[in-house]
């Protein structure tokens, strides 16, 4: 199994099932429900910053290589675990594959998936701390999404941000089985003050998580509206059918990507895992690294990505 930063601390949930014999979907759903509820994580399910109202909304996604089936949410408020919601998408509603907002929770309540609070008082700080004294009480006294004040304070914030020092942002995990079949699981909330409703690239399969037993599993963190853009995980994958290594895979795709026009420039890195258990990955900050265990390993270590 390999995991982005910070999602190391669901390998070991992980392995254990994949010691086990579980499947790949199992243990990949099991490791990022770890990352999803580790409270000091601010980029993934509980602990993750709000948008620019203060309501925590978060994407997740789940791909079997097996089948290349999936499931998919967006925009999802007050489940801690919505990579479960998109597992259950994927095993019990296979005639669709992504559901957001309203009807992700309806579903989720339906299938009984766990409701939770998700916003903790540490982010609510960070979130409060990030705003203006005007922009907070702008934020806090909207009243509808059409007001123009709300408007031209998101838009500001949107050009304001830029990445906290050190590692954020979403968690890929990517797992293979005793089968030799493949699952990659990705779990977010997205960018802190993001406008309502914006759903990201860690829902979108192709952009941010695909998945093919016959190439590998690949996936994204960074700069969503990017790996949207430039279908990145795909492009992952299509390098490594062209005979790339991983990691030079990595590195095209992210170039490939990094090609097009973008004023919100933030990092953006991708992962993959190869069927016979290679493994690489690449970001455009230095220093970026990613988690790596075996079934044999007691423990991860920790693997440097190329740069791009
Ligand atoms: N890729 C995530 C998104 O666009 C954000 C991130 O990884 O920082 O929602």
């Amino acid at each position: 199994m390999i995991a982005s930063e910070r999602g190391e601390v669901g390998l070991a949930a992980g392995i254990a099932l994949l010691r086990d014999g579980a499947s790949a979907m199992d243990a990949v759903e099991a490791a990022i429900r770890v990352v999803e509820s580790n409270e000091a994580d601010h980029f993934v399910g509980v602990g993750g910053l709000p948008n620019l109202l203060g309501e925590v909304e978060l994407d997740a996604s789940i791909m079997d290589g097996a089948t290349r089936r999936a499931g998919a949410v967006g925009a999802v408020r007050g489940f801690p675990h919505p990579i479960s919601i998109a597992r259950a998408i994927c095993e019990q509603l296979p005639q669709h594959l992504l559901l957001v907002g309203a009807g992700a929770e309806r579903f989720a309540d339906e299938a009984g998936i766990e409701r939770g609070e998700t916003l903790t008082d540490e982010a609510r700080q960070i979130w409060r701390d990030g705003l203006s004294p005007a922009g907070l009480e702008r934020a806090e006294g909207m009243h509808g999404l059409g007001e123009v004040a709300y408007r031209q304070q998101a838009l500001d914030r949107l050009k304001a941000m830029s990445p906290p020092d050190g590692p954020w942002g979403t968690v890929n995990v990517i797992g293979m089985d005793a089968g030799g079949n493949l699952a990659v699981g990705v779990s977010t909330s997205g960018y802190p003050w993001k406008y309502p409703g914006r759903v990201g690239d860690s829902a979108l399969i192709g952009s941010g998580n695909y998945c093919d037993n016959s190439v590998g599993g690949a996936a994204c963190t960074g700069r969503g509206e990017l790996a949207i853009r430039g279908n990145t995980a795909r492009s992952v994958l299509q390098g490594l059918a062209a005979g790339h290594d991983p990691v030079k895979a990595c590195c095209e795709a992210l170039a490939e990507t990094l090609a097009l026009p973008d004023q919100f420039r933030a990092p953006l890195q991708a992962l993959c895992l190869t069927p016979d258990g290679r493994h690489g990955g690449a970001s455009t900050r230095a220093a970026s690294t990613y988690g790596v265990m075996t079934a044999s390993d007691h423990d991860f270590r920790i693997v440097q990505r190329g740069q791009v």
